[in-house]
């Protein structure tokens, strides 16, 4: 018998992994054992002697593994949002493991020639809507993999794949070790000149945390570093800070990641090559609503033109305002939130530091979850004394409207050095119903600047509208009510993936749902009726920047892997010569620069997929119109279909015929450039 806390059966609460019991050193002998099992049930199904049936071969394809997926679902949690040394050493190690043994299964030939014999008959098996669907990732898995390659292309394949693990690996180590390895101690007064409490209350506890008792530290979060270029009125220190977060990725020295990039770029490619493809974009947008990099750059284009003007009319007005203080200097980057922030004064009368007594974390999480009830009739009831990985995460059981359990929800907000930078979910156990009905387990975590012992962490109204963005992929991973794991919850194309997530965000911006949940942290009273009339008033303040720096960094991810000879590229010269060619303002830097948009390089998962956050972007702006057009933002009637066409339905349905049936039409992106303030 084990005692292995990773292989033994979890008789913890809910079957959530037992996260007092379990030790980084446990993982090394739960991946081995979890893979020899995966690898004799997966090679069980491909050897069997019956003719293969959807059942004794994909069915079965969605039941093995499970144990390794439990294993590895805990380990990359835990390495994302609390993760050590210890744990880094053994992820640089298990990361390529993976990958040899995904590639050993995706390559096996007998499991393909079952696969691609029920693809051939698929019209004939009778299969169920949900069935089929599955038969189909299925077969695309295996052909995108490289299953039908010969054996030279398969075993390169293989190559490149453990190879762009190892390196995907490296690339996230990189800047979680220079974000961390970064501090701006205010030492006086003059460093501290402009910051508002909020922020100062926050500098002093990350200061605690990291061993500056008694001082203030600015770290690169985006919670801390953000406010303080919005504030500090010491131009010198924006501008060390500012740099500082820019560089992250391109230090000289061992995080350095431009060699990692041109690798991965040059693997992707002549991986897409091998598959038959021009490129790798092409490669990977031929399995999105999206299809092709033509009708991306299409899309991005359509939003830069007018973006980038408004862009350089903000730009106008900030150096009106530098002007006004006897500033003569031009906006560069780090000017840009500072001077931003007293135009939205100037124009608005709107001040974040008044606004952030009334977004108190507490109230925010609780208007995210009423905001669901009303919606989906679920409801959240916290539940102490559950062992979870960091004192910081919250549990609360999610329950339906009669009472029956629908999931766990785990909630981890706060920045810390062992968590890597930005928000996402995430889960450790997907909704499906092979072995009766299996709850998810679903995590958000954040990067917010925790409060003060004893005092209430408040947010800005973008720390908001994360919340709401992540807690919405947490729904449709909550909510998802499918069969097999293959399709569960968040299991959807990558440019369809977005809109329960940006969706949400709508309902923060409502005044039926911000008038009840923003209340001052001290006294308890509502946000005054004039403050919340100016901050929805204020909505599409900065949208020419927000839409400039964003897009900047889609149009590039894309380009980049358009590129015939990536290995080729100096990274540096790159970036400047493509934001040079689409006529980029000077004084705004791309929300991720490359040597560390993780959301492209730290794995696969958003490459050449940067721009589906715009794509879904046109359908959730359009299907908030339905609630609008019902004129109830929770309306009964458009909040059931969109629990049956959205939420509930994960990678079932086809995405566009699931947003025609939700909308009654296909999406329009008039909605989109309203929204932004582009169009009106
Ligand atoms: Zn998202």
């Amino acid at each position: 018998m084990t005692t292995n806390p990773l292989l033994t059966y979890w008789t913890t609460p809910f079957e959530l992994p037992p996260f007092d019991k379990i030790k980084p050193e446990h993982f090394e002998e739960a991946f081995e054992t979890a893979m020899a099992e995966a690898k004799a049930e997966c090679d069980a199904i491909a050897e069997q002697s019956d003719r293969p049936d959807f059942g004794n071969t994909i069915a079965a394809l969605e039941k093995s593994g499970e144990r390794l997926t439990k294993v590895a679902r805990t380990f990359f949690n835990l390495t994302s949002a609390d993760t050590n040394e210890t744990l880094q050493q053994i992820e640089r190690d298990i990361a390529p493991k993976l990958a040899r043994h995904s590639s050993d299964m995706l390559l096996n030939e007998k499991l393909f020639e079952r696969i691609a014999e029920l693809w051939d008959q698929r019209e004939t098996l009778g299969l169920h809507t949900e069935d089929a669907k599955v038969l189909e990732r299925y077969h695309m898995m295996f052909q995108r993999a490289g299953a039908g390659l010969d054996e030279n292309g398969k075993s390169r394949i293989a190559e490149i794949s453990q190879r762009l693990a190892t390196l995907g690996t490296q690339f996230s180590q990189n800047i979680l070790r220079d974000e961390s390895d970064y501090q701006l101690v205010l030492e006086t007064e003059e460093d501290r000149a402009g910051l508002p409490d909020f922020l100062l209350t926050a500098a002093a506890e990350a200061a605690r945390e990291r061993g500056h008792d008694g001082k203030h530290v600015i770290t690169l979060s985006r919670s801390s570093i953000e406010p303080f270029l919005q504030f500090s009125t010491n131009r010198r220190l924006r501008e060390e800070a500012f740099n500082a977060w820019s560089a992250r990725g391109e230090l000289e020295g061992e995080t350095n990641n431009a060699k990692i990039i041109t690798e991965t770029l040059a693997l992707r490619s002549e991986k897409a090559k091998l598959l038959g493809f021009e490129n790798f974009a092409a490669f990977k947008l031929d399995d999105t609503m999206a299809k092709t990099p033509d009708n991306v750059r299409d899309l991005l284009t359509k939003v830069w033109e007018p973006a980038a003007a408004q862009a350089r009319a903000e730009e106008q007005k900030l150096s009106k305002m530098a002007a006004n203080d006897g500033e003569n200097h031009t906006i560069e980057a780090w000017d840009w939130r500072f001077y931003s922030e007293k135009v939205r004064k100037e124009e608005h009368d709107l001040d974040e530091t008044e606004l952030k007594p009334y977004l108190q974390l507490d109230s925010m999480i609780q208007a995210a979850f009423d905001t669901a009830t009303r919606l989906f009739g679920v409801t959240f009831r916290e539940l102490d004394d559950i062992p979870v990985y960091h004192p910081d995460v919250r549990v609360f059981e999610v329950l339906d409207p009669s009472g029956q359990h629908v999931g766990l929800f785990l909630g981890d907000y706060f920045a810390r050095p062992s968590k890597r930078s930005g928000a996402w979910m995430s889960g450790f156990r997907s909704q499906h119903k092979l072995n009766g009905n299996v709850a998810p387990i679903i995590v958000n975590v954040m990067n917010f600047s925790k409060g003060a012992p004893g005092e209430a962490t408040l947010l800005t109204f973008d720390d908001a509208r994360t919340l709401f963005h992540e807690f919405g992929h947490g729904l449709h991973g909550l909510l998802s009510d499918v069969t097999y794991p293959m399709i569960s919850g968040t299991s959807v194309a990558r440019d369809f993936v977005e809109l329960p997530s940006q969706l949400y965000e709508h309902w923060l911006s409502e005044p039926e749902v911000l008038s009840k949940f923003a209340t001052h942290y001290k006294t308890g009273e509502k946000m005054p009726t004039d403050l919340l009339d100016k901050l929805l008033a204020a909505a599409n303040f900065n949208q020419g920047f927000a839409t400039v720096e964003y897009t900047a960094s889609a149009l590039i991810d894309l380009e980049l892997h358009l590129l015939d000879s990536p290995d080729e590229i100096d990274i540096a010269a790159y970036e400047k010569a493509e934001l040079g060619k689409i006529g980029m303002p000077n004084a705004i830097t791309m929300r991720h620069r490359i040597p560390h948009f993780q959301h492209v390089f730290s794995g696969d998962g958003y490459s050449a997929g940067y721009y589906s956050y715009m794509w879904s972007e046109v359908m959730d702006a359009d299907a908030f119109g339905a609630f609008k057009e019902a004129g109830d933002i929770f309306d009964e009637e458009t909040a059931d279909r969109l629990l049956t066409h959205i939420y509930s339905a994960g990678g079932r349905p086809d995405p566009e015929e699931t947003y025609k049936a939700f909308r009654g039409r296909a999406p329009k992106i008039d909605a989109l450039l309203k929204k932004r303030g582009f169009a009106a």
